[in-house]
């Protein structure tokens, strides 16, 4: 996330485990402008919106890889929360409660020829640790709001853009708006553990309804400043595309036995053996429509020669590819990524392990599948003795492909941005982590990833670590931003 090296490609940052935001921000250099906003406050001032974001970060809604470790209790308060805090919505909304992980609010258009959007969010949180090196300023779930920033988990991912979706409507309801085209609003509990229960389900639910989308919007990507050298503008990244990923086990077999008597190879030495060549053998780089379309797009705003190279990355790619290569964040925009996560062998110190596993957590960039990972591990592993498996405790998917970036949904959106921050330059990007977008593939081809915030370096380190907090300049964006794209919803044409 810390993107440092040379250009042109060096400081173009890429994958991150929050589903946030994937991108380093490099930090903002100069304060943005805003445009004159909407009627951001007809039901409230930004303020009471922080004070919205404080009460629904109190509600520490964490989500574990295991279901059963996950207080359902905290959910339904998140529930009830929603109820009281935005009244206007529950009474004029049509609300389902599909199932505790699952929300699905409904704001009926008035044109029913124009198809729907819908807008994403999760509710759910990653833990948050507050002891030692991990202490943080402010309780991880007071919801402490100082000058100018509300703090806790879950303030950037993500219920800041819930609450401002809520927000939003509550307020244009207040002033008597009516979208022409109707307005999903999806909301999920378990988006951190790959969404199965949440928005899979709400998916599930519109698909057996009929439901076809003119849009998705769900978080992603966000306005980065000073990331890129020579380029003053910020740059808002609207993620077309998203990687797929899946974990691979590697399990090898042997006969244990006493250490004192070990064999020529035992199951660690052929499995380290195994990695080892995996390792040493990346997968191949490739170009994809979103990455050049964004090489393109900053290409118009660089100075020669990096103009020459960028706008024409196809012809320059043997260069670009060597570039991408040597950092890590932009070897990830380049290329499916393979890495060795955990390792088990023998349990006791003098016994020779019976069994060896480790497993590769491997992001998939789009135009490859899970299949073709299996097949290309299997083939550079090339060891009859080493299994290789799908590792069943962790839900994979496919990536997801290019979603048109002359859209009318990515047209929304821009609007939308540049309501919030005119001077940005909005960009296609492709999305290294993960987030619900990828369940509701089947109702629409126009799915973008975009979170309305300027971070800086130390606020995306909040980002599942310590001291998560978002400003109140980025509490007023997202205001702005969710008002402005529900209120385009009545332009059929942009
Ligand atoms: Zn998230």
């Amino acid at each position: 996330m810390k993107a440092r090296k040379r250009r042109p490609a060096g400081k173009v940052a890429g994958p991150a485990e929050a589903s946030v935001l994937k991108f380093s921000a490099g930090g903002v250099r100069a304060p943005l402008k805003s445009s004159a906003a909407p009627d951001v406050d007809a039901a409230g001032s930004v303020e009471t919106l922080a004070r919205r974001i404080s009460q629904a970060v109190s509600i520490p809604t964490v989500s574990y890889a295991d279901y059963s470790r996950i207080d359902l209790k905290q959910h339904r308060s998140f529930h009830a929360f929603l109820r009281q805090a935005f009244p206007l919505v529950h009474k004029n909304l049509e609300f389902r409660k599909i199932n505790d992980y699952a929300l699905l609010y409904f704001w009926k258009g008035s044109e029913q020829s124009l198809k729907p959007c819908l807008l994403a969010a999760h509710f759910d949180v990653v833990p948050a640790e507050d002891s030692g090196d991990n202490k943080w300023i402010h309780p991880p779930f007071a919801g402490h709001i100082d000058g100018g920033y509300v703090w806790g988990r879950g303030t950037l991912d993500i219920k800041m853009s819930l609450v401002a979706i809520m927000h939003a409507a509550e307020s244009l309801l207040a002033e008597g708006f009516r979208p022409a085209r109707g307005v999903y609003f999806a909301f999920g509990g378990d988006e951190e553990i790959d969404g199965k229960k949440g928005a899979r389900s709400i998916a599930s639910f519109l698909a057996e309804q009929g439901v076809e989308l003119e849009y998705v919007l769900d978080e992603g990507t966000v306005i980065a400043s000073g990331m890129y050298p020579g380029i003053e503008e910020p740059m808002a990244l609207v993620s077309i595309a998203e990687k797929g990923h899946c974990n691979v086990s590697l399990i090898v077999s042997a006969g244990g036995g006493h250490s004192s008597l070990p064999h020529k190879e035992n199951a660690v030495g052929i499995l380290c053996k195994a990695v080892t060549r995996l390792d040493s053998r990346p997968f191949p780089a490739r170009l994809t429509d979103p990455v050049r379309l964004f090489l393109k797009g900053i290409s118009r705003h660089s100075s020669f020669p990096e103009r020459v190279v960028l706008s024409r990355p196809g012809l320059f790619w043997p260069i670009l590819k060597i570039v991408f290569s040597r950092n890590s964040n932009t070897n990830a925009m380049i290329r499916t990524s393979a890495a060795v996560t955990m390792i088990s062998g023998s349990e006791k110190e003098n016994v020779l392990p019976v069994a060896a596993q480790a497993n590769i957590n491997v992001r998939i960039l789009p135009g490859e599948s899970i299949r073709s990972v299996l097949d290309r591990i299997e083939k550079v592993i090339d060891d009859s003795r080493v299994a290789v498996r799908p590792n069943p405790d962790w839900l994979p998917n496919e990536p997801v492909g290019c979603s048109d970036p002359l859209s009318y949904g990515y047209s929304a959106i821009s609007q939308a941005i540049k309501r919030i921050v005119p001077e940005a330059l909005i960009l296609p990007f492709l999305l290294s982590g993960s987030t619900d977008s990828k369940h509701y593939t089947a109702l629409t081809p126009y799915i973008y990833r975009f979170s309305p915030v300027v971070l800086n370096e130390d606020e995306l380190k909040g980002i599942h670590g310590v001291n998560e907090r978002i400003s109140m300049d980025n509490i007023r964006r997202c205001a702005d931003f969710y008002i402005t794209i529900i209120r385009i919803t009545s332009e059929k044409a942009l």
